[in-house]
Protein backbone atom coordinates (compact mmCIF):
# COMPACT_ATOMS: atom_id res chain seq x y z
CA UNK A 1 0.00 0.00 0.00
CA UNK A 2 1.38 3.23 -0.70
CA UNK A 3 0.55 6.83 0.91
CA UNK A 4 1.06 10.44 -0.17
CA UNK A 5 1.56 12.25 2.78
CA UNK A 6 1.20 16.01 2.23
CA UNK A 7 2.19 18.00 5.08
CA UNK A 8 4.39 21.15 5.79
CA UNK A 9 4.94 20.52 9.55
CA UNK A 10 8.21 18.23 8.73
CA UNK A 11 8.37 16.63 12.07
CA UNK A 12 4.45 15.68 11.99
CA UNK A 13 5.46 14.33 8.24
CA UNK A 14 8.33 12.23 9.11
CA UNK A 15 6.59 10.80 12.30
CA UNK A 16 3.77 9.62 10.35
CA UNK A 17 6.18 8.12 7.27
CA UNK A 18 8.26 6.12 9.90
CA UNK A 19 4.99 5.04 11.53
CA UNK A 20 3.52 3.85 8.20
CA UNK A 21 6.72 1.87 7.61
CA UNK A 22 6.35 0.31 10.34
CA UNK A 23 3.28 -0.86 9.02
CA UNK A 24 5.06 -1.86 5.96
CA UNK A 25 3.26 0.98 4.25
CA UNK A 26 5.26 3.11 1.78
CA UNK A 27 5.27 6.80 1.83
CA UNK A 28 6.48 9.98 0.32
CA UNK A 29 6.19 13.15 1.57
CA UNK A 30 5.69 16.72 -0.28
CA UNK A 31 6.38 19.57 2.06
CA UNK A 32 3.90 22.13 0.14
CA UNK A 33 0.82 21.83 -2.22
CA UNK A 34 2.57 22.31 -5.27
CA UNK A 35 4.73 19.76 -4.53
CA UNK A 36 1.69 17.22 -3.17
CA UNK A 37 -0.16 18.28 -6.43
CA UNK A 38 2.23 16.84 -9.02
CA UNK A 39 3.08 13.53 -7.10
CA UNK A 40 -0.54 12.84 -6.76
CA UNK A 41 -1.28 13.55 -10.30
CA UNK A 42 2.21 11.55 -11.76
CA UNK A 43 2.29 8.68 -8.97
CA UNK A 44 -0.30 5.85 -8.01
CA UNK A 45 -1.15 6.07 -4.67
CA UNK A 46 -3.91 4.10 -2.25
CA UNK A 47 -4.19 7.13 -0.25
CA UNK A 48 -3.52 10.25 0.21
CA UNK A 49 -2.92 11.83 3.87
CA UNK A 50 -3.65 15.63 3.23
CA UNK A 51 -3.20 18.92 5.65
CA UNK A 52 -5.24 22.01 4.42
CA UNK A 53 -2.98 24.71 5.58
CA UNK A 54 -0.50 24.48 3.25
CA UNK A 55 2.02 26.42 1.59
CA UNK A 56 1.98 27.30 -2.38
CA UNK A 57 -1.30 25.72 -2.74
CA UNK A 58 -3.99 24.68 0.15
CA UNK A 59 -5.35 21.83 0.65
CA UNK A 60 -8.65 22.36 -0.49
CA UNK A 61 -7.50 23.88 -3.74
CA UNK A 62 -5.23 20.71 -4.58
CA UNK A 63 -8.07 18.24 -3.81
CA UNK A 64 -10.47 20.19 -6.29
CA UNK A 65 -7.99 20.27 -9.04
CA UNK A 66 -7.28 16.76 -8.23
CA UNK A 67 -10.98 15.89 -8.58
CA UNK A 68 -11.93 17.55 -11.29
CA UNK A 69 -8.94 15.98 -13.58
CA UNK A 70 -10.39 12.91 -12.20
CA UNK A 71 -7.93 11.39 -9.82
CA UNK A 72 -10.25 9.63 -7.13
CA UNK A 73 -7.80 8.47 -4.65
CA UNK A 74 -9.08 8.18 -1.62
CA UNK A 75 -7.96 11.33 0.64
CA UNK A 76 -7.71 11.27 4.62
CA UNK A 77 -7.89 15.45 5.48
CA UNK A 78 -6.15 16.81 8.13
CA UNK A 79 -7.68 19.77 10.09
CA UNK A 80 -6.74 22.22 12.76
CA UNK A 81 -8.29 21.68 16.02
CA UNK A 82 -12.46 21.42 15.38
CA UNK A 83 -12.34 24.07 12.78
CA UNK A 84 -16.01 22.84 11.60
CA UNK A 85 -15.53 25.26 8.51
CA UNK A 86 -12.54 23.15 6.70
CA UNK A 87 -13.99 19.86 7.77
CA UNK A 88 -17.00 20.59 5.64
CA UNK A 89 -15.31 22.26 3.23
CA UNK A 90 -12.99 19.42 3.19
CA UNK A 91 -15.76 17.26 2.58
CA UNK A 92 -17.57 19.03 0.28
CA UNK A 93 -14.10 19.04 -1.99
CA UNK A 94 -14.02 15.45 -2.02
CA UNK A 95 -12.79 14.52 0.78
CA UNK A 96 -13.63 10.93 2.15
CA UNK A 97 -12.73 11.47 5.84
CA UNK A 98 -11.06 13.89 7.85
CA UNK A 99 -8.76 14.02 10.88
CA UNK A 100 -8.23 16.57 13.69
CA UNK A 101 -5.08 17.82 14.78
CA UNK A 102 -3.70 16.59 17.60
CA UNK A 103 -4.30 13.05 17.03
CA UNK A 104 -2.67 9.31 17.89
CA UNK A 105 -0.99 7.81 15.54
CA UNK A 106 -3.23 4.31 15.62
CA UNK A 107 -5.92 6.51 15.10
CA UNK A 108 -4.72 7.84 11.52
CA UNK A 109 -4.13 4.15 10.94
CA UNK A 110 -7.72 3.45 11.96
CA UNK A 111 -9.00 5.77 9.53
CA UNK A 112 -6.58 4.88 6.29
CA UNK A 113 -7.76 1.02 7.09
CA UNK A 114 -11.48 2.47 6.72
CA UNK A 115 -11.10 4.28 3.68
CA UNK A 116 -8.94 1.46 1.67
CA UNK A 117 -12.33 -0.48 3.34
CA UNK A 118 -14.98 1.49 1.79
CA UNK A 119 -12.26 2.11 -1.38
CA UNK A 120 -12.09 -1.60 -1.94
CA UNK A 121 -16.10 -2.59 -0.78
CA UNK A 122 -14.56 -4.93 1.91
CA UNK A 123 -16.97 -6.04 4.77
CA UNK A 124 -14.17 -6.88 7.42
CA UNK A 125 -10.58 -6.25 6.61
CA UNK A 126 -10.27 -9.77 4.10
CA UNK A 127 -9.75 -9.81 0.78
CA UNK A 128 -10.33 -12.71 -1.43
CA UNK A 129 -9.21 -13.41 -4.50
CA UNK A 130 -10.25 -17.45 -5.59
CA UNK A 131 -8.98 -19.43 -2.51
CA UNK A 132 -6.71 -16.92 -1.32
CA UNK A 133 -7.76 -14.83 1.37
CA UNK A 134 -5.14 -11.76 2.70
CA UNK A 135 -6.20 -10.04 5.59
CA UNK A 136 -5.47 -6.89 5.33
CA UNK A 137 -4.95 -5.73 8.65
CA UNK A 138 -3.11 -8.69 10.28
CA UNK A 139 -1.00 -9.82 6.76
CA UNK A 140 -1.96 -13.09 7.26
CA UNK A 141 -2.59 -14.95 3.81
CA UNK A 142 -4.18 -17.99 3.28
CA UNK A 143 -4.88 -20.06 0.26
CA UNK A 144 -7.45 -23.21 0.31
CA UNK A 145 -7.08 -22.01 4.42
CA UNK A 146 -3.48 -23.37 4.65
CA UNK A 147 -1.48 -20.50 6.01
CA UNK A 148 1.30 -19.16 3.59
CA UNK A 149 4.36 -17.35 5.45
CA UNK A 150 5.70 -14.69 3.45
CA UNK A 151 7.94 -11.90 3.65
CA UNK A 152 7.30 -8.01 4.03
CA UNK A 153 8.49 -7.65 0.81
CA UNK A 154 6.59 -10.89 -0.63
CA UNK A 155 3.50 -9.24 1.62
CA UNK A 156 3.31 -6.06 -0.23
CA UNK A 157 3.92 -7.41 -3.41
CA UNK A 158 1.21 -9.86 -3.08
CA UNK A 159 -0.79 -7.01 -1.63
CA UNK A 160 -0.03 -4.80 -4.59
CA UNK A 161 -1.08 -6.98 -6.52
CA UNK A 162 -4.64 -8.47 -5.25
CA UNK A 163 -5.97 -4.36 -4.74
CA UNK A 164 -5.61 -4.22 -8.41
CA UNK A 165 -6.71 -7.35 -9.41
CA UNK A 166 -7.43 -8.05 -13.21
CA UNK A 167 -5.35 -4.92 -13.59
CA UNK A 168 -1.47 -5.10 -15.78
CA UNK A 169 0.80 -3.58 -13.54
CA UNK A 170 3.91 -2.72 -14.96
CA UNK A 171 7.09 -3.57 -13.73
CA UNK A 172 8.17 -0.14 -12.94
CA UNK A 173 5.39 0.43 -11.21
CA UNK A 174 5.92 -2.36 -9.13
CA UNK A 175 9.06 -1.23 -8.57
CA UNK A 176 8.02 1.89 -7.54
CA UNK A 177 5.19 1.00 -5.25
CA UNK A 178 7.42 -1.62 -3.20
CA UNK A 179 10.68 -0.63 -3.10
CA UNK A 180 9.62 3.56 -2.94
CA UNK A 181 12.30 4.52 -4.91
CA UNK A 182 14.84 3.12 -2.07
CA UNK A 183 17.31 2.78 -4.38
CA UNK A 184 17.85 2.22 -8.55
CA UNK A 185 17.09 -1.01 -9.36
CA UNK A 186 17.12 -3.01 -12.09
CA UNK A 187 13.79 -4.66 -13.46
CA UNK A 188 15.18 -8.34 -12.69
CA UNK A 189 14.51 -7.65 -9.11
CA UNK A 190 10.94 -7.66 -9.67
CA UNK A 191 10.77 -10.98 -11.69
CA UNK A 192 12.75 -13.00 -8.79
CA UNK A 193 10.22 -11.54 -6.22
CA UNK A 194 7.02 -13.00 -8.57
CA UNK A 195 8.74 -16.05 -8.67
CA UNK A 196 9.48 -16.47 -4.96
CA UNK A 197 5.91 -15.16 -4.74
CA UNK A 198 4.35 -17.79 -7.10
CA UNK A 199 6.36 -20.49 -5.66
CA UNK A 200 4.22 -19.97 -2.21
CA UNK A 201 0.66 -18.42 -3.68
CA UNK A 202 0.03 -20.86 -6.60
CA UNK A 203 2.56 -23.79 -6.55
CA UNK A 204 0.55 -27.18 -6.62
CA UNK A 205 -2.46 -25.17 -7.27
CA UNK A 206 -4.68 -26.01 -10.35
CA UNK A 207 -5.62 -22.60 -10.76
CA UNK A 208 -2.78 -19.96 -11.24
CA UNK A 209 -3.39 -16.76 -9.79
CA UNK A 210 -0.28 -14.53 -10.78
CA UNK A 211 -0.27 -13.62 -14.27
CA UNK A 212 2.73 -12.91 -16.72
CA UNK A 213 2.26 -10.70 -19.37
CA UNK A 214 5.21 -11.46 -21.67
CA UNK A 215 7.09 -7.68 -22.64
CA UNK A 216 4.73 -5.71 -20.20
CA UNK A 217 4.29 -6.34 -16.62
CA UNK A 218 2.40 -8.84 -13.89
CA UNK A 219 -1.42 -9.17 -12.45
CA UNK A 220 -3.38 -11.10 -10.34
CA UNK A 221 -6.45 -12.65 -12.17
CA UNK A 222 -9.36 -13.81 -10.96
CA1 LIG B 1 -0.04 22.88 7.77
Amino acid sequence: MRVLVVEDEKMLAELIKSGLEDENYSADLAFDGEEGLFLAKNEPFDVIILDIMLPKLNGIELLKILRKKGIETPVLMLTAKSDIEDKVLGLNSGADDYLTKPFSFDELLARIKAVLRRKFNMADNILKIDTLKINLSTHEVTRDKMPIELTAKEYSLLEYLALNKNKLLTRAEITEHIYNYEFDLDSNVVDVMITRLRKKIDKGFDKKLIVTVRGAGYMIKE
